[in-house]
C-alpha cells in the first residue's frame, strides 16, 4: 500500500511519524493509501527548514519571486487535469467539479503573480520641510495553513501562494482524508523554481494542529475548516501572539421572492445544494421560500433533483459523486432520521441510492425536506452533505430576519426581479458574500473570501487584498534630508508640520 510521506526541505520524508491514517477512494470505499501522521518533532523539522528558507528568500526581489509565481502558474495549468483526477480519486467529487476547483485556486496564483504591483508603498512628499513620509510592507517569517478536506488544491491556494509570493516561508497542514495533491503542488512549485523549505507540507491530525498552533516560530496561522476547530484554532494560536484568521463552517440560504423566474432559481438551487455532494462552504444548504412560491419551488427542485446522476467521480456521466468517507455518510444519514422525526416532510430521501458496481462506496443521493422551521436540527447543523431543506417566511423582512439570526453568515443569495429587493437584502444581511441572481457567491481572486459571524475568526478575509495585507505587516518611515544651507533647530515640543 502507497505511504504519502512529509514533504520538507524540498523532499519527501517520513520523519519521526510512526501514526498512519487512512486514505480512502470514496467511490469504492477501499483504503488506496496509508497517510503518515505527524508528530511535533515533524513539525519541528518543517518549521526549522521554513525558517532557514526564510532568511535569504525574504530578500530575493519582488520581481524574481513573481517570475517563480508565473513559472508555477505554467505548471498548474499544464498539470489541471492531473490535479483534478487526484482531488476526485481522493475526495470523491466528479472530475469536472474538480477541474473548477483548480482554475478557482489558480486565479489565485495569477493573483499572486501580480506581487510587484500589489506590494507598492505609498510616499508622501514634503510633509514637513524637508521631510518625507513612506510605507511599505514585509513579510511574517514561517506562515502556516490548516486546510479542510473539501478543496484539498483550491483552499490551500487561497493561502501559500499569496504568502509565499509576499515573501514569507509556508508550512501547510492539509487534511488528512486527501492529503495527496498537496504533495503534488509541493513538486509542482520546485519545477518552478521555487527555493527548498519555501513551502513543506506536513500531514496530520490534532496532534500536527495543535503543535503548529503552540509552535514559536511560526507568526501567522491561516485555518478552514468547521466553525468548532476554527474557533480552537483562533484562541489558541493568538494566546499566542499569532496572527489569525480562521474561517469556519456555514449554512447558506437562498431567499426566492415571488417574483424570482422559479424555473431559473431551481436549476441554480439544485447546482449549488448537490454538487460536490453538498460538501461546499458555500453551498446552499436552506431555501427561503417567500409567501406563495413554497410548494412550486420545491416541486421544480425535487423534479430536478430526482435526475440528478450519481456515480463514481471518474465516470464522466456522473452529476454527483459519494461523500468523502462512511463516517461523513452515516453522519448524514443519521440527520435525515433526525428531521423525520422532528417532523419535518421528506420529500427525497438519499438514503437508498445504489450505484451498481460500487455498492461499497460513500454513496448518497440527495436529499430534500419541507415543512422544516428554524428550531430542527436539520436547519440549525451544517449537515455538510448533499441535504436540502425549505422554510417558509411571508415576507422579504422575515426572511432577511431568519438569515440574521442563524450562527453562520459565510454566504447567502436572493433570487428575485426586483432591483429595490435585492439592494435592502444585500445591506441588510449579515453575511459575508452575497448572491444576487447568483447561487454561489465565491469572490473572484482580486477580491476578498470571508464570512461574518461564526464563520469566520480573526479580522482578515483570505486572498485578494485582505491576503496580502495578512501576509504582511507595514512600516512607515519619516525621513528628513536637511538642506544643508537651512540648519535645522532643536525643540523640546511635539513635532508638528
Ligand atoms: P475540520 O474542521 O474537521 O478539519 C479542518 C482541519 O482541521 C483539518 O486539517 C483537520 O485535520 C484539522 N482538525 C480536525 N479536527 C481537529 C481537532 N480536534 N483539533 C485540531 N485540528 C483538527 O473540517 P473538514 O471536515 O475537513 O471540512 C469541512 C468543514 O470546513 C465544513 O464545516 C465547511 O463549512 C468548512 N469550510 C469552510 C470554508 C470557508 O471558507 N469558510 C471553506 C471550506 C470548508
Amino acid at each position: 500500500m502507497r505511504t504519502i510521506k512529509h514533504w520538507i526541505g524540498g523532499r519527501e520524508t517520513a520523519g519521526e511519524s510512526t501514526r498512519s491514517g487512512p486514505v480512502y477512494n470514496p467511490a469504492t470505499g477501499e483504503e488506496q493509501a496509508r497517510v503518515l501522521l505527524a508528530e511535533r518533532a515533524d513539525v519541528d523539522a518543517a518549521v526549522r527548514a521554513a525558517k532557514q528558507a526564510f532568511q535569504t528568500w525574504q530578500d530575493v526581489s519582488v520581481v524574481k519571486r513573481a517570475r517563480i509565481m508565473f513559472a508555477f502558474r505554467e505548471l498548474v495549468h499544464r498539470h489541471l487535469d492531473d490535479l483534478a483526477r487526484i482531488v476526485a480519486d481522493e475526495h470523491g467529487k466528479v472530475v469536472s467539479d474538480a477541474r473548477g476547483e483548480v482554475i478557482r485556486g489558480l486565479e489565485v496564483v495569477e493573483f499572486a503573480c501580480g506581487i510587484p504591483h500589489l506590494l507598492k508603498g505609498e510616499y508622501s512628499d514634503q510633509v514637513s520641510t524637508d521631510v518625507d513620509s513612506y510605507g511599505f510592507r514585509q513579510p511574517l517569517g514561517v506562515c502556516a495553513g490548516i486546510t479542510p478536506f473539501n478543496f484539498p488544491v483550491m483552499v490551500p491556494m487561497w493561502m501559500h501562494p499569496i504568502a509565499i509570493a509576499t515573501g514569507n516561508t509556508f508550512v501547510l497542514k492539509p487534511s488528512e482524508r486527501d492529503p495527496s495533491a498537496s504533495n503534488f503542488v509541493a513538486e509542482l512549485y520546485q519545477q518552478a523554481g521555487l527555493p527548498d523549505g519555501v513551502f513543506n507540507v506536513v500531514h496530520g491530525d490534532k496532534a500536527a494542529v495543535d503543535a503548529v498552533l503552540d509552535h514559536p516560530d511560526i507568526a501567522a496561522v491561516s485555518f478552514v475548516g468547521s466553525t468548532p476547530i476554527a474557533k480552537y484554532v483562533y484562541e489558541r494560536a493568538s494566546a499566542r501572539g499569532k496572527r489569525v484568521q480562521a474561517l469556519g463552517g456555514a449554512k447558506n440560504h437562498a431567499v426566492v421572492l415571488p417574483d424570482a423566474d422559479l424555473d431559473y432559481a431551481a436549476d441554480q438551487i439544485v447546482s449549488a445544494a448537490y454538487g460536490s455532494a453538498g460538501q461546499r462552504c458555500m453551498a446552499i444548504s436552506a431555501v427561503v421560500a417567500v409567501g406563495e412560491t413554497g410548494p412550486v419551488l420545491v416541486e421544480k427542485i425535487a423534479e430536478r433533483a430526482r435526475r440528478l446522476r450519481v456515480g463514481p467521480g471518474r465516470d464522466e456521466r456522473s452529476q454527483m459523486g459519494p461523500v468523502v468517507t462512511g463516517e461523513a455518510r452515516d453522519r448524514i444519514a443519521g440527520y435525515i432520521e433526525r428531521g423525520l422525526a422532528e417532523g419535518a416532510k421528506l420529500v427525497l430521501d438519499g438514503r437508498d441510492v445504489t450505484v451498481p458496481g460500487h455498492e461499497r462506496g460513500f454513496f448518497l443521493g440527495p436529499s430534500l425536506f419541507d415543512q422544516v422551521t428554524p428550531e430542527m436540527s436539520v436547519y440549525r447543523d451544517e449537515i455538510f452533505g448533499p441535504v436540502l431543506v425549505v422554510l417558509r417566511a411571508d415576507t422579504l423582512d422575515e426572511a432577511i430576519a431568519l438569515v440574521n439570526a442563524n450562527q453562520y453568515g459565510n454566504g447567502t443569495a436572493i433570487f428575485t426581479s426586483s432591483g429595490e429587493a435585492a439592494r435592502r437584502f444585500q445591506r441588510d444581511v449579515h453575511v459575508g458574500m452575497i448572491g444576487v441572481n447568483v447561487p454561489i457567491p465565491v469572490p473572484m481572486a482580486f477580491y476578498s473570501f470571508g464570512g461574518w459571524k461564526d464563520s469566520l475568526f480573526g479580522d482578515r478575509h483570505i486572498h485578494g487584498p485582505e491576503g496580502v495585507s495578512f501576509y504582511t505587516r507595514a512600516k512607515v518611515v519619516t525621513s528628513r534630508w536637511p538642506h544643508v544651507e537651512r540648519p535645522v533647530e532643536a525643540h523640546l515640543h511635539f513635532p508638528t508640520a
